[in-house]
């Protein structure tokens, strides 16, 4: 099965509604739509339903960065799958190095997210990855794996193939430090193998794997040119119309 190849811009909590729009105008007047490629711009919450206007006539798509595991209750501040899905979002990020750091996200709870989203029919793309002192103990392919592993045993067997994964090396996340596109290709391998273990080879297969950490439009091609590399997750250069348009324009 061909797995689908995706450049997603996260723009944290940055823009604003007049940034934003003149970021996607460019977006759209910038690059070119590529049939097996899907563009997706995840915005901050509060400007889902602006980015849903921006988009019109276009093929980029979007999603959200966070979203709580019940689709409605007493949780104030959250937001619900169920609402995602009416905006139209076609992602959400789960479990990003950032909510897992500041806001003491495990894996349990990661999984508990993972399961609302696809039961929403939403895709999630869930983030694993390592920090520098984990690389630099060796531990970081234990890591992963139970990382992993934790958002498959949190699942419907029907539901995997739903998944995208994204790793993230937390090291390289806003550092300017990218993971050399060999480094990402070993872990990349590592996150297929592990998928086949518990799910099969023709489930491995078909879940797209995206790169992220300072993927810029100088290292884009060659990151996107390994055969492991389904796409890149990108922060700070998403926020730049020409560097995340050049980086789109660096697939082909
Ligand atoms: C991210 O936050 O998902 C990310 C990849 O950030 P950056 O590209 O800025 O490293």
């Amino acid at each position: 099965m061909a797995r689908r190849t995706i450049i997603a811009g996260n723009w944290k909590m940055n823009l604003l509604p007049e940034s934003g729009e003149a970021l996607v105008d460019s977006l759209i007047s910038g690059t070119e739509n590529k049939a097996d490629l899907e563009v997706v711009i995840i915005p901050p919450t509060a400007l889902i339903p602006l980015a849903r206007e921006w988009v019109v006539d276009s093929t980029i798509m979007y999603g959200a960065q966070n979203c709580w595991h019940e689709l409605s209750g007493a949780f104030t501040g959250e937001t619900s799958p169920e609402v995602l899905k009416a905006l139209g979002c076609s992602y959400c990020l789960v479990g990003h190095s950032e909510r897992r750091e500041i806001f003491g996200e495990s894996n349990e709870l990661v999984g508990l997210k993972t399961h609302a989203l696809v039961q929403m029919r939403i895709t999630p793309i869930v983030c694993v990855g390592e920090s520098l002192a984990e690389r630099e103990a060796g531990t970081h392919f234990d890591k992963i794996k139970t990382q992993v592993e934790s958002v498959f045993q949190a699942l419907d067997q029907t539901t995997w193939l739903r998944l995208v994964f994204a790793y993230e090396p937390v090291w390289a996340i806003g550092t300017g430090k990218t993971a050399t596109p060999d480094q990402a290709d070993e872990i990349h391998r590592f996150i297929r193998k592990t998928i086949s273990e518990i799910a099969g080879p023709a489930l491995a297969e078909g879940i797209s794997i995206l790169y992220g950490g300072s993927a810029k439009p100088s290292n884009a091609a060659e990151l996107l040119g390994k055969e492991s590399i389904d796409g890149l997750l990108v922060g700070g250069a998403s926020l730049k119309a020409e560097d995340f348009s050049n980086i789109i324009l660096a697939y082909n």
